[in-house]
């Protein structure tokens, strides 16, 4: 029996959820040419389209370092209230477009900071610009929940102060902490006293890891740090031999850590070779607890709807399966449980049924 191929339409109506996804990786390439102009910032190219290839012909190089560098010019245009409240708002609306649900948005309010906003001012405008964005959405019939992680970045040192802001936005939208940035050469507990005081603090936080650097920073990220989540953790299959798991593996897979996982940006930083050959599937079909993410929507160029088409055209994946990695992103959203359990009962499963 041949199973139906799951058409991109249907997908977008799909209800979807996603962990990992930076602010400043996914303006719209329209907005990010009349910000820029409105900032006398200088981009590669005005056209919006040529612009959305330059980022993606910059962002494959295959080099994690240089495709941070092509933030550069989205972050230009976020030092201003402006900026930040424009796309926040579009931030959520895209999402919605997308078909997503619920979203968790990060964004490291520390590089944010050239346009003389602090970094309480920072937090509160993206959360003006997001509520702006959900009750948007809300009306037009495709209400989508966001919250916010904030990112301390590692290879600086102000995550303990990230993690401060943090706490004091604990009720007003912000649901958890990361750190991001360049992974090689800066471990994860370089940041420890940001992520002591957040275990102290009882507020969740996921770490990217095993993404440019293996075992030994997924290892830390858990087992030294405390983080609930790992960013990526493509890694994780150094520690699978022939289907059969080592302690950190099966650590991972057996305390049901989720592993935020990215297959095009992976490919375009060079952390995976393909999407047929990501990790992914492989370690979906083991059990771990997998969710799908598109990490930066602009830089990567992709969307949810293009991830999962992807997997589903060149990884085999199943509708079930979609709805696997969704149901699994919102059970391991930093959201409280019952709130999360309403969400998989309500809206996601609800959504597969009717679409399918
Ligand atoms: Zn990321």
């Amino acid at each position: 029996m041949t199973v139906p191929r799951i058409d991109t339409d249907t997908i977008r109506r799909l209800p979807k959820a996603v962990l990992h996804d930076h602010l400043d990786g996914g303006l719209r390439p329209a907005t990010l040419v009349e910000l820029a102009e409105t900032v006398g910032h200088t981009l590669p190219t005005t056209d919006p389209q040529a612009l959305a290839d330059w980022y993606y012909e910059a962002a494959n190089s295959g080099d994690l370092v240089r495709y941070i560098a092509t933030f550069e010019h989205t972050l230009a245009v976020m030092q201003n209230r402006e900026g930040l409240l424009r796309t926040a708002e579009e931030y959520v609306l895209d999402l919605a477009e997308d078909g997503v649900v619920y979203g968790e948005v990060r964004y490291a309010p520390e590089l944010m900071l050239k346009g003389g906003l602090t970094l309480p001012e920072v937090v509160e405008t993206v959360q003006e610009g997001l509520a702006a964005g959900m009750a948007k959405a809300a009306a037009a019939g495709t209400p989508v929940r966001v919250g916010t992680l904030l990112c301390g970045m590692r290879m600086f040192d102000r995550s303990r102060e990230i993690a401060d802001l943090a706490v004091a936005f604990r009720d007003a939208g912000v649901v958890g902490f990361d750190i991001a940035g360049a992974e090689d050469g800066f471990p994860p507990a370089d940041h420890l006293a940001a992520f002591e005081y957040l275990r102290r603090e009882s507020v969740p936080f996921t770490i990217h890891a095993g993404e440019a650097h293996g075992l030994p920073s997924i290892h830390q990220a858990l087992q030294v740090c405390g983080a609930q989540r790992i960013g990526h953790g493509v890694r994780i299959t150094e520690d699978i031999v022939d289907g059969k798991l080592g302690r950190l593996a099966g650590w991972v897979r057996d305390r049901r850590v989720a592993l935020e996982m990215c297959p095009t940006s992976n490919l375009q930083t060079g952390a995976a070779s393909s999407i047929a050959e990501h990790p992914i599937t492989a370690l979906k079909d083991l059990g771990f607890r997998i969710t799908l993410n598109t990490d930066n929507r602009l830089v990567s160029g992709t969307t949810m709807t293009r991830e999962m088409s992807l997997l589903v055209e060149e990884a085999g994946w199943s509708v079930e399966d979609l709805r696997t990695v969704t149901v699994n992103a919102v059970k391991s959203a930093f959201i409280p449980f019952d709130e999360r359990v309403a969400l998989i009962r309500d809206v996601i499963l609800p959504g597969y049924e009717t679409a399918l």
